[in-house]
């Protein structure tokens, strides 16, 4: 199993904040490859979550799942937004011990 990672800033791509009433107080990540039972998903955004480039190299495009925590009202809500990302910016993200995200 992976262990969650976490973002250092905030994502390059859009995060749900319910009508900027919550505030982002983490990001995660964990590399995820979705099988073919998930083709179904909404499109990733096509940039990298983290450094926001759109350009890839050959085989360096990785599946990973973003899991912002909003803070809001006294709740904490995590949801799961998949993307993309090179690998040298999933190296560069905070290394945790809370298992990764995936529940499958
Ligand atoms: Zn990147």
């Amino acid at each position: 199993m992976q262990m969650l990672r976490l973002l250092r800033f905030q994502p390059r791509v859009e995060v749900s904040t319910i009508n900027s009433e919550g505030r982002v107080e983490r990001v995660g990540i964990s590399l995820w490859e979705p099988d073919a039972s998930f083709k179904e998903l909404p499109k990733k955004p096509p940039q990298c979550a983290i450094c926001g480039d759109i350009k890839f190299n050959e085989g360096e495009r990785l599946s990973a799942l973003l899991m912002p925590r909003i803070v809001w009202k006294t709740k904490d809500i995590d949801y799961l937004i998949q993307v993309w990302v090179h690998p040298l910016c999933f190296e560069a993200c905070i290394e945790t011990s809370e298992p990764d995200p995936i529940p499958w």
